[in-house]
């Protein structure tokens, strides 16, 4: 498979490996937002998160939670982050949490930055909300 994540567990392209555990691999991103963002990935290609196997999804984010704690040490503040699918800006298709730490006036801002137009009518709520409970 043409994957860069993929070639990466497979240490066909090298990457600054952080942590490693028996599903996982927590790795520096080549491009970083921030010094220090990290991508966490599951060894197996999955695009989504609930495409995961339990066992995975549970040692994938067990290595987010340790990751985490060193990465938060850098600024105080991390961004943790996922773009599940490809309208929610995935660009590389193998399920990957950023860890970017953050910092006053790093110019991203809160979560409502990123949608300029979001405003909703109560039924349209209540309707998605029918849906999701
Ligand atoms: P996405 O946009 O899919 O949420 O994030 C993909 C991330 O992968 C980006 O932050 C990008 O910088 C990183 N990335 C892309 N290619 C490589 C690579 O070859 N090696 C590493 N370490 N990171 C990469
Ligand atoms: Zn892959």
């Amino acid at each position: 498979m043409d994957c860069i994540f993929c070639k990466i567990i497979s240490r066909q392209i090298p990457a600054k490996i952080v942590q490693e555990t028996s599903h996982s691999i927590a790795f520096l991103d080549a491009f970083p937002l921030a010094k220090g963002h990290t991508l966490i990935i599951p060894k197996n290609h999955h695009m989504k998160i609930q495409d995961m196997s339990n066992e995975e999804n549970i040692d994938l984010f067990s290595l987010v939670h340790k990751v985490l704690s060193k990465v938060d040490k850098l600024t105080g503040s991390t961004l943790v982050a996922v773009h599940n699918g490809k309208d929610a800006g995935q660009e590389v298709p193998h399920v990957h949490v950023h860890l970017v730490p953050r910092t006053l006036g790093d110019s991203a801002g809160p979560i409502h930055n990123m949608f300029k137009h979001a405003k909703f009518s109560d039924s349209e709520i209540e309707e998605i909300y029918d849906k999701l409970k």
